[in-house]
């Protein structure tokens, strides 16, 4: 199977590339988005073939159905990094909290974050393409917080790739923080910066169109990659657990062959959900998609409006930091796949010029055949995290964004399954004071002893380890003297 770019091609250019180059070079041409030429589709055959079958075997079969060009021993090394989740029998735990709701979750991975699920095998494919076309690979990444520790991780000494990871200082939580700054492998480097995520982000991109900075890495022999989830080698992994969630509620004899579900996904770049809508459009029985917002609530407004409108629109700064997002990349996947090339060129090109797009009334009702949404405030997800700590249920901030649009957005009487996408380790500061009710923010070490202490859990060991590691990464810069370092580390 082929790939093409969301916003159509013109002459001279390729026009499909395989999977390997789409991975490896994830910036189409002409602007856009890599896609698949066509989704394959999953029979009824299928999920009841599969049905036993472990998490990585079924990710191997999902991905040979899309025929991609990457062979069989691969594929295997690349899902057996799987066994370093909490229990390898057990990757995605799909728990009943309600008679008809159930959490999948997604964060039992080395840095507690789902971000995990697809950058662990994606960074071993994609070293492994490095190493063989004899090219070595600079994955520059700009994190809020989850993205930075969970690409550090894919890549840590994987052969032909250098990854430089940049964090507004003060803009992470702690333990995000330190699982980044405490990575001592030799291809890795953390920067932090003065100024905040969107600081961090504009630094990268005036970095990515230097003309200098480009010269200076072909002098080195090195080109540049994305790891973030407009690399369709991360989405190709979130349609997988999808799958496998809804195979978890059949062999628990929940749902029957065959019977819809609601799949609820709190969202940020819309990667997620995106994996989501693949398996619905291959086959996997999902009635619709229910897309929780936070305050920054672009996604809903375009689900609920069809308008995309961030002319007025400064990014609010939550309890849900991963989803603090203004430009979510990957519904353009989804504009793609609807109406076209030529349209989403011209929605995309209509938010780059004015800041804004809308959607026609019947495109509007198309998109809404397979989504709903609904934003939640900081305040009604901190009511949340405390009514189910207090059943004895903890979830995180991110997760707890998807109750609402449990409450709110369902049509029919269906079981539902709720993404988790973080553990509260990573945000105990905000889990403590939801819990308490208070408006007092601990730091993350004493937040983290009290929650564990108040609820009777134990702290995950991995993330308690870290407050006695060394701190390995210690520049703090301006962004102007981002490339210096940078260049400094890859001629290191
Ligand atoms: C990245 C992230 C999200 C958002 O996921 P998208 O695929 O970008 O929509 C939500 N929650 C957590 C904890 C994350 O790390």
């Amino acid at each position: 199977m082929n790939f093409i770019p969301t916003r159509g091609y013109e002459e001279n250019f390729a026009k499909t590339v395989p999977f390997s180059e789409a991975i490896l070079n994830p910036g189409a041409d002409f602007g856009g988005l890599y896609v698949p030429e066509f989704l394959p589709k999953i029979e009824d055959s299928f999920l009841s073939k599969n049905r036993e079958l472990c998490y990585e075997d079924l990710a191997i079969n999902i991905l040979k159905l899309f025929e991609i060009d990457i062979d069989e021993a691969t594929m295997k090394e690349a899902v057996s990094l799987y066994k370093k989740f909490d229990n390898p029998k057990e990757i995605t735990p799909v728990v009943k909290i309600e008679k008809d709701l159930f959490v999948n979750e997604l964060y039992h991975g080395p840095t507690r974050a789902f971000k995990d699920m697809a950058l662990q095998p994606f960074g071993y494919i994609l070293s492994n393409l490095a190493k063989k076309i004899g090219k070595k690979y600079l994955i520059l990444a700009a994190t809020s917080g989850d993205t930075g520790p969970a690409t550090l991780e894919a890549f840590a000494n994987k052969e032909n790739i250098l990854v430089v990871c940049l964090y507004p200082k003060g803009g992470t939580s702690d333990v995000q923080r330190l699982q980044m700054v405490t990575k001592s492998e030799k291809n890795l480097k953390v920067i932090g910066i003065k100024g905040n995520f969107d600081d961090a982000q504009s630094a990268l991109k005036q970095l990515l169109s230097s003309k200098s900075f480009k010269e200076s890495l072909e002098k080195n022999h090195i080109s540049l990659s994305a790891a973030n989830s407009v690399n369709f080698g991360r989405i190709i992994f979130q349609i997988v657990y999808h799958i496998k969630s809804y195979l978890t509620l059949l062999a628990k004899n929940e749902i029957k062959e065959g019977e819809k579900i609601y799949i609820i996904v709190p969202s940020g770049n819309f990667g997620n959900a995106l994996g989501a809508y693949y398996a619905k459009k291959m086959g996997l029985p999902i009635e619709k998609i229910l897309i929780a917002s936070n305050s920054n609530n672009v996604l809903s407004e375009l689900i609920n409006d069809g308008i995309y409108d961030i002319r007025d629109k400064k990014l609010i700064l939550t309890d849900s930091p991963a989803m603090d997002i203004l430009k979510s990349s990957n519904i353009e996947r989804v504009l793609f796949d609807k109406f076209g090339a030529k349209r989403t060129k011209e929605l995309m090109d209509d938010l780059n010029q004015e800041g804004v797009y809308s959607l026609t009334k019947e495109e509007l009702k198309i998109l809404r055949y397979d989504f709903a949404a609904i934003d939640s405030s900081d305040d009604e997800g901190q009511k949340i995290i405390r009514e189910y700590a207090k059943k004895g249920y903890v979830l995180d901030p991110h997760t707890a964004t998807c109750f609402k649009a449990y409450e709110r957005l369902k049509e029919k009487d269906l079981k539902s399954v709720i993404c988790s996408t973080a553990e509260w380790t990573k945000f105990a500061p905000t889990m403590l004071k939801a819990l308490k009710n208070s408006d007092e923010k601990k730091n993350d070490l004493q937040a983290l002893e009290e929650f564990s202490k108040e609820l009777d859990i134990e702290i995950t060991p991995s993330v308690k380890a870290l407050f006695d590691k060394e701190i390995i990464h210690k520049d703090v810069v301006d962004r102007n003297d981002i490339k210096p370092k940078i260049l400094q580390f890859i001629q290191s």
